[in-house]
């Protein structure tokens, strides 16, 4: 036996016992005659003591101890004299009788503990040791602890966990497909599932009324700190289900997660938005609902005042920023440059303060009145002390840029505490997206998902604007101005799927050769059927108070797609392409 306890469970109560424990030197200490280890395992910390006097053959086995050695140690457990009461088993020491080296550790490139002094370079490479540290180590059980709760939940309203495969057909629409050469069948590829949709689906029509799965999904995207081109989902799908039946079922899940790992409790039920309203009111269709700050529209109040910018503009938004008159020209420029960044977007920056004395000032105090300004004021909702932003342009785009701001301002004035959630559904979004560059239409989710019954007409049309009409059965679960989940009610008809087909594009032949398969299921007895797929590497960070996704993933991937630690991507033999009847363009 290699232990009698972990390193995290002695107690004051324990003393007296003779134990053995196994870990990691977190670290040796010589004070006053005495040696002191700090040994580590993945429950915690205990110290172990050796008197120098009492032991010389044990204490130069001690001397011979480094940073992450695996050493067994046997010995009697007492109470301490000084407490540590920072640590579970601060209470106690045990007194070293028996010392076996296990493995002796090289010096490990950066220090093991909470703020490590290794870069994120050289912890990506030595990921092993990155995840001996605390933080990481939090991270991934509060994943485990999610995870059996996901499962628990959802096996309890009879959901079947179904894998589906990995090896798939490849359907560009929507992100790329990484892909896979067949070997057995030459020039021909496999794609890894951007998500098993068609697979879900498929079940449904197979009988299998309620499914799950914690699932791998693959896409070849460019990378940011809150993607990973492999990641999970927990994808879930029902049979004989509306709207409301499927968000309350996974109202009930995203709940039953934050009593059972957080300890909150959701009494209310998620405030629903529409889509037009999130856009409308906070510039995003994934809005942050903890602070306030509203956009509101000012198009027509500023019209006609001979201010050219506002006067040709199709759309003016303004939110007021509370203490916002008190900023100096310095912090107003800086907050211009912000708004004018390429990811932003806003060509400038219309500023109204309304000063503690009642009167305004402005950037445009050439063309409106201290009324005029009133007027904004008042429909901004602002009061004194705050400062008017005022961006205009395209409405969408605009929208997006003061929804941007208004979060950007939100983080400054600390209003976004990550451990305040607020979570709620966006629903009823349009079906589709025109994109300018292609000339075609996109659909806005996928393109499986139903227009509402009601829009079927419009759906029907040929005309641009009505299809540009047409509202999705889908809803987005948002957290905190994250989007975590995402579903919809599915199209379950042939006929409205070929359609479906007919308004993005494909020709019936190009349809048929991509989504065949799907489109002959439904002439066979599809359900009415729906479901929804939570971020799950999202929703951990989330739990966790993190924005990055990547440290609740034990092996990530870094910006470039790249695995430091097993340096892949990497170049594969001549043989090896041979046999895969493949020739790269790449020189080598
Ligand atoms: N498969 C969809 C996605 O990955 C989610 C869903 O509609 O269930 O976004």
């Amino acid at each position: 036996m290699y232990r009698t306890h972990t390193c995290g469970e002695l107690r004051i109560a324990d003393a007296g016992m003779r134990v053995t424990l196994a870990g990691w030197v977190q670290k040796v200490r010589k004070m006053g005659g005495m040696s002191f280890i700090d040994l580590r395992d993945r429950y915690g910390i205990t110290q172990i003591v050796i008197d120098e006097s009492a032991s010389p053959g044990l204490n130069a086995a001690v001397e011979k101890l480094g940073r992450e050695y695996v050493i067994q140690a046997s010995g009697l457990v007492r109470e301490r004299q000084s407490k540590n009461s920072r640590i579970s088993t601060g209470d106690i020491e045990i007194m070293l009788e028996k010392l076996d080296v296990l493995s002796p550790a090289a010096t490990p490139p950066f220090t093991i503990e909470d703020e490590s002094d290794g870069g994120e370079e050289l912890r990506a490479r030595y990921r092993y040791l990155d995840l001996r540290r605390n933080p990481l180590k939090r991270n991934l059980m509060l994943r485990h602890k999610m995870a059996q709760q996901v499962r628990n939940y959802l096996d309890s309203q009879g959901f079947l966990e179904i894998e589906t495969p990995y090896l798939i057909k490849s359907t560009p629409e929507g992100a790329r497909d990484f892909v896979v050469p067949s070997r057995m069948n030459p020039g021909e590829f496999y794609a890894l599932p951007q998500s098993p949709q068609q697979q879900k689906q498929l079940l449904m029509v197979a009988g299998y009324d309620r499914y799950f799965q914690i699932v791998r999904c693959f896409r070849d995207e460019d990378l940011r700190a809150d993607r990973q081109p492999e990641f999970t989902q927990i994808d879930c799908e029902m049979s004989f289900v509306e709207r409301e039946d499927i968000l309350t079922t996974f109202e009930g899940m995203v709940k039953s997660l934050f009593r059972n790992v957080l300890g909150k409790s959701f009494e209310e039920p998620f405030p629903r938005m529409p889509y037009s309203e999130a856009m409308d009111r906070y510039g995003s269709d994934k809005p942050d609902i903890r602070f306030g700050m509203l956009l509101h529209e000012v198009t027509s109040i500023v019209k006609g005042h001979g201010f050219a910018v506002f006067d040709d503009a199709p759309y003016s938004g303004a939110i007021a920023l509370p203490g916002g008159a008190a900023y100096t020209r310095k912090q107003i420029d800086e907050l211009t440059e912000w708004v004018r960044r390429p990811q932003i977007g806003a060509k400038g920056m219309v500023y109204v303060k309304y000063q503690e004395d009642g009167t305004f000032k402005s950037s445009v105090d050439k063309f409106y009145t201290g009324e005029d300004l009133a007027a904004v004021a008042s429909s901004v909702g602002a009061s004194k002390g705050d400062m008017i932003l005022v961006l205009s342009g395209e409405p969408a785009k605009t929208k997006t840029a003061l929804g941007a701001l208004r979060i950007e301002l939100g983080n400054r004035l600390g209003l976004r505490d990550p451990m305040v959630f607020a979570p709620l559904w966006v629903v009823d979004f349009p079906l589709l997206e025109w994109d300018d560059e292609t000339q075609r239409f996109y659909a806005m989710h996928h393109p499986f998902t139903s227009p509402k019954p009601q829009d079927l007409p419009l759906f029907y049309s040929d005309r641009k604007e009505d299809l540009a009409r047409v509202c999705a059965d889908a809803y987005d679960f948002v957290l905190n101005g994250t989007e975590v989940g995402g579903g919809s009610v599915r199209i379950h008809d042939s006929k409205v799927q070929e359609r479906m087909f007919e308004v993005l594009g494909f020709s019936h032949e190009d349809a048929m050769a991509r989504f065949g398969f799907l489109i002959n299921a439904f002439r066979y007895g599809a359900p009415p059927h729906g479901g929804i797929a939570f971020g799950f590497d999202r929703f951990c960070a989330l739990f966790g108070g993190q924005e990055s996704i990547r440290d609740f993933i034990a092996f990530p991937k870094n910006n470039q797609g790249r695995d430091m630690m097993l340096d892949a991507p990497s170049r594969i033999d001549d043989s090896q392409l041979d046999e895969l009847n493949l020739r790269t363009t790449i020189e080598r």
